[in-house]
């Protein structure tokens, strides 16, 4: 039997307290990922980024100092992926060359026997300049990475890209290349149906809140809504296909969901949780030790910039904390 959120003991429900429920974050989010693309503020944070404080999100600049950092978190029983951050990619040459950095990426991770696997966007590897180049540079990396036992995980970006990313997933399962996954996100409304038509290919998704600003005629704009999408839409998944990856810092849903698996026979095997380097690394670690799997999503490089600000715009904190270095300089 499915078994669903609206059982009495296992409900969720979203955030009660006044603080919670203010629409200040909402409002935070939006301002913060409008600024993203103000010129005079992209040039300040870049110039200063990394020395204010952006190294807490991004594990380095280079490869090397990435691979350094991969390992501490696999010392800790922590799985990683990478990503080599960047998007928006214009040219063809640059997204060969990206695509040639993700192939140095996967041989290196095979040579230090990391347990890293790698999370892209399309966009970086050339979706802008039409479907099929992403499609084919994609697939080179899939059947790269599966030469190692490795996995693919395309991101999903905004949602103008959703259609042609689950277009070009299921292509790539078509293909017969199983270690693929792409990822879900909650806060819209068609995600359902989304997830409705990809649960045949038995696939390895990724569920989200979601990160990027979409208007309220395709996302729900209330917090408390997308959390309750999110928790509904996880259940479903951890039932009804083999396995899901649970991407949230937020622990209310967490603790929930492992009550979820508990009350209905869900091994430990079937999900894994999936949060990012530098965000509730104590929590990360305590799961660790309850005996669940968890994933650190681990970015690195110099294209830091656009990362940078979803971190920013997702909690106050994180701007109030960028402030105070900046004073302290
Ligand atoms: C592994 C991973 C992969 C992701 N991939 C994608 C993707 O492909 N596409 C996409 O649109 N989005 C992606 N996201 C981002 C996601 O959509 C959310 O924007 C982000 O995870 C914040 O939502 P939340 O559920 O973690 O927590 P929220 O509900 O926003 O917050 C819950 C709690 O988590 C903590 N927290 C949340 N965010 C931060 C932060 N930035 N800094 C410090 N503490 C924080 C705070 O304690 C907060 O109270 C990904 C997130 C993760 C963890």
């Amino acid at each position: 039997m499915v078994a669903s959120s609206q059982s009495q003991d296992t409900a969720f429900r979203p955030a009660q307290t006044w603080r919670q429920r203010l629409p200040i974050n909402s409002a935070f989010r939006k301002v913060i990922l409008m600024a993203t693309h103000n010129r005079p503020i992209a040039n300040v944070v870049r110039r200063y980024g990394m020395r204010l404080g952006a190294g807490r999100f991004v594990a380095g600049e280079t490869l090397d100092q990435a691979v350094a950092n991969l390992r501490a978190l696999n010392d800790l029983g922590l799985r990683c992926n990478t990503t080599l951050l960047g998007e928006g990619v214009k040219d063809e040459r640059t997204a060969e060359e990206v695509v040639r950095q993700y192939m140095t990426i996967l041989d290196r991770i095979d040579q230090e026997k990391l347990t890293v696997n790698v999370a892209l966007k399309l966009t970086h590897l050339g979706l802008d300049l039409g479907e099929e180049i992403a499609y084919r540079n994609v697939e080179r990396l899939v059947i790269h990475a599966a030469t190692y036992g490795n996995f693919i995980r395309m991101d999903m970006e905004e949602s103008a890209r959703v259609d042609i990313t689950i277009r070009i997933f299921k292509r790539l399962r078509d293909a017969g290349h199983d270690n693929v996954g792409t990822v879900l996100q909650s806060y819209l409304y068609r995600t359902d149906d989304d997830i409705s038509g990809l649960i045949p290919l038995k696939p390895n998704l990724r569920l989200v809140k979601g990160a990027y600003l979409e208007p309220a005629s395709i996302a729900y704009p209330d917090k408390a809504d997308v959390d309750k999408q999110y928790v509904a839409q996880a259940e479903r998944m951890m039932n009804e296909i083999s396995f899901t990856a649970v991407a949230t810092h937020d622990d209310r849903i967490i603790e929930h969901l492992i009550k979820f698996a508990e009350q209905n026979g869900i091994g430990k095997d079937r999900f894994e949780f999936q949060m990012l380097y530098g965000i509730r690394a104590q929590y990360q670690r305590e799961l660790v030790k309850r005996g669940f799997r968890v994933l650190i999503a681990t970015p690195f490089g110099p294209e830091w910039y656009f990362y940078l600000m979803r971190r920013l715009a997702e909690r106050p904190a994180n701007l109030l904390w960028f402030g105070k270095n900046l004073i302290k300089r």
